[in-house]
C-alpha cells in the first residue's frame, strides 16, 4: 500500500485555518457572490451528494446513467417553471446543465452563431445593461456585440433603439430577468418580438432570477412583465441553480424552447484516435457534484420551500430599498436607491458629501460586504446588493450599519483623486505599456508596495482611482494585477 506523506487530520485544520480568510458564505452578511437560504440541513445534504459524485463524470451518459436522469430531472423543474412545458405537439424545451451563468451565456451566443452560418461577422444587438458575460462571449467567439444604450430613467432595455441596431448581420437579441447591476427586468415581449419578426434569435439572461422571479405571487412582486418561454420569440433562457436555487457552486442550467434551436450547441469529434467526443457543453470532463448537489437541493426545497424563500428575499430587497429611498429626499441621507428592484437586487448611489466606496469600506468593517460597481456612461457608481433569504431577518443590523457607514463616509469626505493623476489616465494607451510600466501603475493605484503586491485595508482609494480610469486601462491594469497574484507560491 501507498503510504501518504501528510498527517490528513493536519491538513483538515489547515483548510479550515485558510477559509477564515474568506468572505463568509453563509449567515446572510455577504451581500454578493453567495446565496444562503438560512437551511442548514438542505445545506448538508447538499454538500453530501457533492461529496457523492464528485468523482462521476458527465462526460458519457451512457456510463453515468444516474447523471443523464438528474439532469433531465432538472430541466423538466426548469421548463415547467419558465414557461417552456411541451405545447401542442407535445414538444417542450429542452436544456442542459453546465457550470455556471457564464458558460450558459457563452453556449446560447455560440449556438445562435452557429445556427446561422451564412452570416459572415455576425452581430448581437445588446441593452449596455447586460452582464458581461455576453462581452465575453463575443470576444471568446467572434460575434460583435452592439451595446445600445437603456432608458435613463427605468435603466431598461429600450426596445426601439435595439430594433434600430438590427443589421442584416444580427443574429441574436438579448434582455435581462433582471439585470445585475440595477435589478430590473428588460421588456422582454418587444425585444422577443423584434426578434421573431427578422427571424433571429432572442435570449433571456434569467441567471440570477430565473429561480426567484416565477415563485412570487403578483402581490410580492412590483408589476413585472412577462419574460418567460410565454413570451413568443424568446428561444433560449440561463438560470443559474447556484444562485436562488441555493445550491452548491458550480451549476446553471441553458434551455433552448425546441430540440432544433438546441442543435448547433452540440460537437462532436470522431477524426482522432482516442473515443469519440460528444459534448453538450464547453466543459467534457464534467463533476457530477453540481448536478447531483442542484438535483438534491431542489427536491429537498421543492416548489413550496421555494415559494417561501423567493417572498422572504424579496421582503428583505423591499425592505432595503424603502428604508434607503427612492430619491435623496426620502430614507437614508445622502444615499437613494437607483431604481426600484423587480426582483432581490439593489444598487444604491451616493452623493457628493461622500465616497460610495469608502462606504463599502465601512460596512465590511462592521462585518457586512457589499459590492462595489464603477461609473458606466451616464451612470453613477453604486453599491450592489444581492439579497438572499438569510439575509432578511438582518435587514434592521444591515441598516443600522448602513447609517453608520454613511456618517463616518461623510465625516471622511469625498475622495479626490489627484486631477493630473486622472488625466494621465485618460490619457494612457494601455496597448503601449511595458511590465515596468504596471509595476508602476500598479504601486500608484495602491495594488502594490514596495514589498510587492498588497492589497490595502482599505479599498476605497484604489477603486475612486479605478472608477476615474477609462475602462481599458482599468481593464489592463486589474489583468497585471491579477497576473502578479497568480504566480506560485514560493
Ligand atoms: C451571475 C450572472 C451571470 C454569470 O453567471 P456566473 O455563474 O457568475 O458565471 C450572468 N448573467 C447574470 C444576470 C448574472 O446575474
Amino acid at each position: 500500500m501507498t503510504r501518504v506523506h501528510g498527517d490528513l487530520d493536519e491538513i483538515r485544520a489547515q483548510l479550515e485555518a485558510l477559509q477564515t480568510r474568506d468572505l463568509p458564505t453563509h449567515g446572510g452578511r455577504t451581500l454578493a457572490y453567495v446565496y444562503d437560504s438560512g437551511l442548514t440541513d438542505v445545506d448538508e445534504l447538499g454538500r453530501e451528494a457533492l461529496a457523492r459524485y464528485a468523482s462521476s463524470n458527465g462526460l458519457d451518459p451512457t456510463a453515468f446513467p444516474s447523471l443523464l436522469e438528474m439532469e433531465n430531472d432538472l430541466v423538466a423543474t426548469a421548463a415547467r417553471l419558465l414557461g417552456g412545458e411541451g405545447n401542442a405537439d407535445g414538444v417542450g424545451a429542452v436544456g442542459t446543465v453546465t457550470s455556471g451563468g457564464t458558460e450558459s451565456v457563452l453556449l446560447a451566443v455560440l449556438t445562435a452563431r452557429d445556427a446561422y452560418p451564412h452570416v459572415s461577422n455576425p452581430q448581437m444587438v445588446l441593452p449596455t445593461t447586460i452582464h458581461a458575460a455576453f462581452l465575453k462571449a463575443a470576444h471568446y467567439f467572434g460575434v460583435e456585440a452592439v451595446l445600445v444604450d437603456v432608458d435613463e430613467r427605468t435603466v431598461r432595455a429600450d426596445p426601439e433603439a435595439m430594433r434600430a441596431a438590427v443589421t442584416d448581420r444580427t443574429i441574436l437579441l438579448a434582455g435581462s430577468a433582471p439585470s445585475y447591476a440595477h435589478g430590473v427586468v428588460d421588456p422582454i415581449t418587444e425585444i422577443a418580438a423584434i426578434a421573431a419578426e427578422r427571424g433571429i434569435r432572442c435570449h433571456v439572461d434569467a441567471c440570477i432570477g430565473g429561480w426567484v422571479l416565477p415563485y412570487l405571487t403578483a402581490v410580492d412582486r412590483a408589476s413585472v412583465p412577462p419574460w418567460t418561454f410565454a413570451v413568443p420569440g424568446v428561444t433560449s433562457i440561463s438560470v443559474d441553480l447556484h444562485k436562488y436555487a441555493y445550491t452548491p457552486k458550480g451549476v446553471s442550467l441553458l434551455l433552448h424552447r425546441t430540440p432544433d434551436l438546441r442543435r448547433p450547441q452540440y460537437f462532436a469529434l470522431a477524426s482522432w484516435p482516442g473515443y469519440t467526443m460528444l459534448n453538450s457543453t464547453l466543459q467534457s470532463t464534467k463533476s457530477g457534484g453540481p448536478l447531483a448537489a442542484a438535483w438534491a437541493v431542489t427536491r429537498a426545497i421543492g416548489e413550496s420551500g421555494y415559494v417561501a424563500l423567493a417572498r422572504q428575499a424579496r421582503s428583505g430587497a423591499a425592505a432595503l430599498a424603502s428604508a434607503i429611498g427612492l430619491d435623496w429626499e426620502r430614507g437614508i441621507e445622502h444615499l437613494r436607491v437607483v431604481v426600484e428592484p423587480d426582483s432581490t437586487l439593489v444598487a444604491v448611489a451616493a452623493d457628493e458629501s461622500c465616497d460610495i466606496f469608502t462606504i463599502a469600506d465601512e460596512m465590511l468593517t462592521r462585518g457586512w460586504y457589499v459590492q462595489p460597481q464603477m461609473a458606466y456612461r451616464s451612470m453613477p457608481p453604486t453599491l450592489h446588493l444581492t439579497v438572499s433569504a438569510a439575509t432578511e431577518p438582518g435587514v434592521e443590523d444591515f441598516l443600522e450599519a448602513l447609517r453608520e457607514s454613511v456618517a463616518a463616509a461623510v465625516a471622511a469626505g469625498p475622495i479626490e483623486v489627484d486631477p493630473g493623476l486622472a488625466a494621465a489616465a485618460t490619457a494612457l494607451d494601455p496597448a503601449t505599456l511595458d511590465d515596468e510600466a504596471f509595476d508602476g501603475l500598479l504601486q500608484l493605484a495602491g495594488l502594490a508596495g514596495d514589498e510587492g503586491l498588497a492589497l490595502p485595508e482599505r479599498m476605497a482609494p484604489v477603486n475612486a482611482l479605478l472608477n476615474v480610469a477609462p475602462a481599458p486601462l482599468r481593464e489592463a491594469l486589474l489583468i497585471a494585477f491579477l497576473d502578479r497574484l497568480q504566480r506560485p507560491s514560493s
